[in-house]
């Protein structure tokens, strides 16, 4: 029989499952509705037996027993009718008090038994059979009652029934024994339909059981990221908001206090990981995530948790107020775990991250605006310390204002009035002529004023309004350049957004094409970051426009973490070195050999080399000792307008270099 094994199974002492668990908790809860009921009934058996008996048995045995025996009935069953209020959950305290009353159940059924009994022999045969068939309804009535919780309700039957039954046989007329049969097989049928319902019971709660982890299981694929099995941004920021709720509330009650509730939240981004994404393969670029991942992991406690937001970008948040040392801190941690060498099989690679924290309540109130500005530090971090942890500050959050008011302004431009360019030269080491010049954007908005192209270049790149910048501003330096000696190029700045939109791009190409300008006389600059940021789309870009006969520069070169197989792949015609380096060069030996070799670099690939930002003499003695190519900066001429540009030729070509060549 099958309902024998799982019958046996309540005997245990501690529940082993899950779902020895749920049923216990499950055979609690309705033991605790039908408990009163049944304690109701069998108090009604006891005064009717008590009532029926009172004539012809001894007071102590009409009386006594039976309000002992109510008494306590009615003690259990006020005590599980307050137990309703707040029914266990925890499946120990369940399992033994399912203990306890299958305890008092046998003490309770032998007592009860025993004074039935006794009872039994005091009645005549009216008497005798009332009690037995009160004994048998009681307990068909109790097995009802009782159906999900097969050892109570056997317990009981088995105690009382076959002690009546072979009573009615051994002092019962002729007819006592196919009574007490019959008798006898209605319990054993009734026991059975117990089993099989407490079994049934069980295959429900087994069920239920099973729908809740499946849900479980589900809710938890919903909010963890596959591949690193951390939190995904979903759940990152549920529990983010969370935290915020409960951290605002603590700073509500502590109000006046010293203490108030706050938390950090950090935005972490990998430098250096799509380069090894592009160069190993998406297996490698996973494992690194992984690895990642796991270093990251190492930081989340209770208080902590870390997410992975998406791509190589992760997040952390901790709950607790932080002076910005200690968060300053924490994040060079983080970064430090990070920056340590990678090594999967025979592949050595390598990744930094940077970091961007913000503060609540300081920085902002809600989960949407602390990401955002944790991000913004973060961004921030990039463009000036790589590698690094940043905390969003007051400086971040007026340029943020700033960059908001310029992005309102964009919006309402006309690029066509309020869009300028200026042109610098460069220039050729060895001949000391002009070989090109470098359009430069210039903003006169009406609303703020002159507006640099570092502030409005990347805000316009933030949304489509790049693709109306590169347009007006490309016409208008096509349109100067073609009045130009044929000898001298036209470099144009083009942003990442045109280069990945087939669409601007097109308008570009067909711009280009429309403008009567030599194409062979114009060079696209792509900056280094570009390609970094989407390599298979910048490539395809390029190659494009390569078909029209452009050159293509890469820009700032050294700048955005890129590696040599960048450059081994690409179409390119020249390259230009970030100013920062040239910059760098008489205080930093490192910068100064950085240079050299990037120059060395490009000799050895046959391309040419611009070096950006010469702003002295000095500098341009070494750039020239190191063989450099090609210079541009403000010692040969800062970005003029249009209209100057002729000059600067002129000047150029009667002192043959002019005075900053005349080292
Ligand atoms: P970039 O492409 O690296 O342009 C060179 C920047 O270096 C120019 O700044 C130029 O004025 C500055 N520069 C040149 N020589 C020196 C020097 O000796 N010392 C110093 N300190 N700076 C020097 P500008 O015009 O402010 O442009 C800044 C950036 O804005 C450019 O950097 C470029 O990335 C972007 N940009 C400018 N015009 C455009 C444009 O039309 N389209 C796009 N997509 N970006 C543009
Ligand atoms: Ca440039
Ligand atoms: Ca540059």
């Amino acid at each position: 029989m099958l309902v024998l094994p799982s019958l046996l199974n309540g005997w245990r002492r501690t529940p082993v499952s899950g779902i020895e668990r749920e049923l216990d908790l499950a055979r609690l809860a309705i033991l605790i509705t039908n408990l009163p009921l049944l304690y109701g009934v069998i108090c009604v058996h006891i005064i009717v037996t008590a009532y029926s008996f009172s004539s012809v048995a001894p007071r102590a045995l009409v009386y006594g027993l039976p309000l002992a025996f109510i008494l306590f009935a009615l003690f259990r069953a006020v005590h599980f009718m307050r137990l309703r209020q707040s029914i266990p959950v925890d499946g120990r305290v369940a399992h033994d008090m399912l203990r306890i009353v299958q305890f008092i159940a046998v003490g309770f059924g032998t007592l009860g038994t025993a004074w039935m009994v006794e009872l039994y022999l005091y009645g005549d045969s009216a008497l005798r059979s009332q009690l037995v068939f009160s004994v048998v309804i009681t307990n068909m009535i109790c097995s009802y009652i009782l159906g999900q919780l097969p050892r109570v309700a056997l317990t009981l039957a088995g105690i009382s029934m076959p002690g009546f039954l072979l009573l009615l046989v051994l002092t019962g007329g002729p007819e006592a024994p196919v009574i007490a049969i019959n008798l006898g097989l209605v319990g054993l049928f009734l026991a059975y339909i117990v089993m099989v319902s407490a079994r049934d019971f069980e295959r429900m709660v087994a069920a239920k059981l099973h729908a809740v982890e499946l849900a479980e299981e589900n809710r938890l694929l919903a909010n963890t990221d596959s591949l690193t099995g951390l939190p995904n941004r979903r759940e990152f920021f549920e529990r983010l908001e969370c935290a915020i709720r409960e951290e605002g509330a603590k700073g509500g009650q502590e109000m006046g206090g010293q203490e108030m509730g706050g938390l950090v939240m950090g935005v972490i981004d990998l430098d250096g990981f799509k380069p090894i994404n592009d160069l190993y393969g998406h297996a490698i670029g996973d494992c690194v995530l992984r690895e990642c991942a796991a270093r990251l992991e190492i930081f989340s406690s209770g208080a902590t948790t870390i997410a992975r937001l998406g791509g190589d970008e992760f997040a952390i948040f901790m709950r607790g107020a932080f002076e910005e040392a200690d968060v300053l801190r924490f994040g060079e941690q983080v970064c430090a775990a990070l920056r340590a060498p990678l090594r999967f099989a025979d592949i050595h690679a390598g990744v930094s991250a940077s970091i961007g924290f913000a503060r609540y309540p300081q920085d902002a109130m809600d989960g949407h605006h602390l990401y955002e500005r944790a991000d913004y530090a973060l961004y921030f971090g990039k463009q000036n310390h790589r590698g690094a942890a940043v905390l969003f500050s007051s400086e971040h959050e007026s340029k943020m204002l700033l960059n908001a008011r310029i992005e309102q302004a964009l919006r309402k431009a006309d690029f066509e009035q309020e869009l300028t360019i200026r042109f610098q030269p460069l220039v050729h080491v060895a001949t000391q002529r002009i070989v090109a010049f470098e359009a430069l954007a210039r903003w006169a908005s009406p609303e703020i004023g002159d507006v640099n192209p570092d502030d409005f270049i990347p805000v316009a790149e933030s949304g489509e309004l790049i693709h109306a910048i590169t347009r007006t501003a490309l016409r208008k330096a096509l349109r100067v350049a073609r009045s130009w000696p044929r000898d001298i190029k036209l470099s144009f700045n083009i942003s990442i957004r045109d280069l990945v939109s087939q669409r601007a791009l097109t308008q570009i190409m067909a711009l280009i094409a429309g403008s009567g300008f030599d194409p062979a006389r114009l060079d696209i600059e792509v900056t280094e970051t570009a390609l970094v940021a989407d390599f298979e789309r910048a490539a395809a870009a390029i190659a494009q426009l390569k078909t029209m006969g452009v050159n293509i520069s890469l820009d700032d070169f050294g700048a955005g973490h890129s590696s040599l197989a960048y450059i081994h792949r690409l179409p390119l015609d020249m390259i230009k070195i970030d100013r920062s380096f040239v910059q760098e060069m008489h205080v930093n030996s490192i910068a100064r050999d950085i240079v050299r070799s990037m120059i060395g670099l490009c000799a050895n690939l046959n391309l040419d080399c611009v070096t950006e930002g010469v702003e002295t003499q000095e500098q341009f003695d070494l750039l020239r000792g190191f063989g450099c190519t090609f210079v541009q900066g403000f010692l040969f001429g800062r970005p003029v307008p249009e209209d100057e540009v002729p000059g600067v030729i002129e000047q150029y070509r009667s002192a043959c270099g002019g005075k900053a060549l005349s080292a």
